[in-house]
C-alpha cells in the first residue's frame, strides 16, 4: 500500500505557492476540466455502459451534462463569489468596516461512491477548484472503468501536486484517511460516513458528509395523480433506483391508491418498459440483497430478474408495513414499496419514528398540506409535486440532515463548502472610542447602555 504522505505533502507545498488562489488560475482549471470532459464524452459514456449498463441518455443527462452545466455556471459566477463580502458594522464598532473573506482550506480529500461514479466525484471537485483548493480524489472501486477514465482525464490535464486521483478500495481509502487533510468531502453510506467522521476527528478536519437513507414520497388525495405517477416513476427507476435521492417508498392516500397505481403502471411501462435500457445492479451482493425483498407484501408490478446480467425489472410492492424487511434499510434499487394512509398525521408519525430522510417528496395541490409537511418533518431537501429535480438547481444547496448527512453543495453551495469564511474587522486609527476600556469613568454604566 502506497504511503500517501508524500502525495499530500506535495499538494500542501503547491498550495503554499498561492497559485491556486488566483482567479485566472481557477477559471483556467475549470475551463480545462470542461474541455477534457467534452473531449472524453464518448469514452465516459462507454465506461458507464460497461460499469452499470447506463443508457447514453442517462449517462449524458445525469452524469456528463449535469457536470458541464455546473462548470459553466461556476465559471460565470466565480469572480463575484470570490470578492470579500462587506457586511454591516454595529454602533459599538464605529469607525471600523467589516468583511468576510472566502479562503480555500488547502488540500481536500474527495471520496465518492459508485452509483453516479463520474458526477459524484467531479461535482465536489468543481467546488474544490472554484474555492482555490488542491484535491485528491478516491473514486469508487466498484465502477473501475469509469474510475479509470476519470483518473486518466485528470492526470492528463492537471499536475498531481494540484489534482490527483488515487484508485483503490476500502484499504486505500483508509490509508488516505490516515493523512492530515484540510478538508474531507465524502459521499456514500451512513455506515461508512461514521467512520469518515471518526477518522477526520483525529485531526479535527472539517467534513461534508453526503449520505443516504429512506426518502419518503407522499401522494395526497388531492394530487394531480397522473403527473405524480410519471414523475415518481422517473425519479424512482432512473439508474435502477440506485440514486441517493430516489423516492425510497411511497405513502399513498387510500382514496386514490388504485387509480394512482394504474397510472404508475402506465408510466413505468412508458419510461422503462424496454429491458435493454435498464441500468444494472452494481454487483452480485447488492443484487441478492434486493432480490430478498421481492417477496415482501404483494407484488403489484414487475419482479422479473436476470441474474446473469444483474437486472431487476421495475417492481412495485403493495400491502407493505413498517415491519417488512424492505422498510428496515435504504433500498437503493428498482423496488418501490407502497404504504397506505388515511390521515396526514399518521404519515408524519411514521416518518418521525425513523432517521431524518435525505429527501422528501410531496404530491398535493393543497398549500396547507404543503406547509404542514415542510414545517413538521425534518429532511435534507426535496420537492413539492416532483421528485429528484431539486438537486439539479445550482441555486439550491443539496445535502442531508441528521444521519442523512452534514453540509451541502452544488452551485455557490459548493464554493462555500470548500471555503473557510474568514471574518475581518478593519479598525480606524483616527480615533479610539474608550468605551471598552476598564479605566473609563462610569465604565460599567456606559457599557450597560450599549450591551443590553
Ligand atoms: P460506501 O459508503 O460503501 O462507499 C463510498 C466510498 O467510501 C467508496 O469510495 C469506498 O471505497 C469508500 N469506503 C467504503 N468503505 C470504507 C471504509 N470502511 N473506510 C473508508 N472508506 C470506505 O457507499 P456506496 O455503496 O459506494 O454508495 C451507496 C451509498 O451512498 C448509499 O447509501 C447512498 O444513499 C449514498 N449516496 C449518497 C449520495 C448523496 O449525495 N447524499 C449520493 C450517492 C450515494
Amino acid at each position: 500500500m502506497e504511503n500517501y504522505e508524500l502525495r499530500v505533502n506535495k499538494q500542501k507545498s503547491f498550495f503554499r505557492t498561492n497559485k491556486t488562489k488566483n482567479l485566472a488560475f481557477r477559471l483556467n482549471a475549470l475551463q480545462k476540466l470542461r474541455t477534457a470532459i467534452k473531449n472524453n464524452e464518448t469514452e465516459l459514456i462507454e465506461a458507464l455502459k460497461l460499469d452499470l449498463n447506463k443508457s447514453e441518455f442517462e449517462a449524458y443527462s445525469s452524469e456528463i451534462g449535469m457536470i458541464l452545466e455546473e462548470i459553466r455556471f461556476t465559471i460565470k459566477q466565480l469572480r463575484s463569489w470570490m470578492k470579500p463580502k462587506k457586511v454591516k458594522t454595529p454602533i459599538t464598532h464605529i469607525g471600523s468596516t467589516s468583511f468576510i473573506y472566502s479562503e480555500p482550506y488547502g488540500v481536500a480529500l474527495i471520496i465518492s461512491p459508485w452509483n453516479y461514479p463520474f458526477q459524484l466525484a467531479v461535482a465536489p471537485l468543481i467546488g474544490a477548484i472554484a474555492a482555490g483548493n488542491c484535491a485528491i480524489i478516491k473514486p469508487s472501486e466498484l465502477t473501475p472503468k469509469t474510475s479509470e477514465i476519470l483518473s486518466k482525464l485528470l492526470e492528463k490535464n492537471f499536475p498531481e501536486e494540484y489534482i490527483s486521483v488515487v484508485q483503490g478500495g476500502v484499504e486505500t481509502s483508509q490509508a488516505l484517511l490516515n493523512e492530515k487533510f484540510d478538508y474531507i468531502f465524502f459521499t456514500g453510506s451512513v455506515h461508512v460516513g461514521k467512520m469518515i467522521m471518526k477518522a477526520a476527528a483525529k485531526n479535527l478536519t472539517p467534513v461534508t458528509l453526503e449520505l443516504g437513507g429512506k426518502s419518503p414520497c407522499i401522494v395526497h388525495e388531492d394530487a394531480n395523480i397522473k403527473l405524480a405517477a410519471k414523475r415518481i416513476a422517473w425519479g424512482k427507476f432512473m439508474n435502477a433506483g440506485q440514486t441517493c435521492v430516489a423516492p425510497d417508498y411511497l405513502y399513498v392516500h387510500h382514496k386514490i391508491k388504485n387509480e394512482f397505481l394504474t397510472y404508475l403502471q402506465e408510466a413505468i411501462k412508458d419510461l422503462y418498459g424496454e429491458p435493454r435500457h435498464l441500468t444494472r445492479i452494481v454487483n452480485e451482493k447488492h443484487f441478492k440483497r434486493l432480490c430478498s425483498y421481492l417477496n415482501n407484501g404483494e407484488k403489484f408490478l414487475g419482479g422479473k430478474i436476470n441474474q446473469e446480467q444483474l437486472l431487476i425489472e421495475p417492481t412495485v410492492l403493495t400491502k407493505i408495513t413498517w415491519e417488512d424487511p424492505i422498510m428496515q434499510d435504504e433500498i437503493f434499487g428498482p423496488i418501490l414499496p407502497v404504504l397506505e394512509y388515511d390521515e396526514i398525521a399518521d404519515v408524519i408519525e411514521g416518518i418521525h419514528h425513523h432517521p431524518k430522510p435525505l429527501a422528501l417528496y410531496l404530491f398535493t395541490e393543497s398549500e396547507n398540506v404543503q406547509q404542514h409537511i415542510v414545517t413538521n418533518i425534518s429532511f435534507g431537501g426535496g420537492c413539492i409535486n416532483d421528485t429528484v429535480y431539486h438537486i439539479v438547481s445550482p441555486y439550491l444547496p443539496f445535502g442531508g440532515v441528521g444521519t442523512s448527512g452534514i453540509g451541502a453543495y452544488h452551485g455557490k453551495g459548493s464554493f462555500d463548502t470548500f471555503s473557510h469564511k474568514k471574518s475581518i474587522l478593519k479598525q480606524t486609527t483616527l480615533f479610539d472610542i474608550p468605551l471598552r476600556y476598564p479605566n473609563i469613568k462610569n465604565g460599567l454604566k456606559k457599557i450597560k447602555f450599549f450591551l443590553k
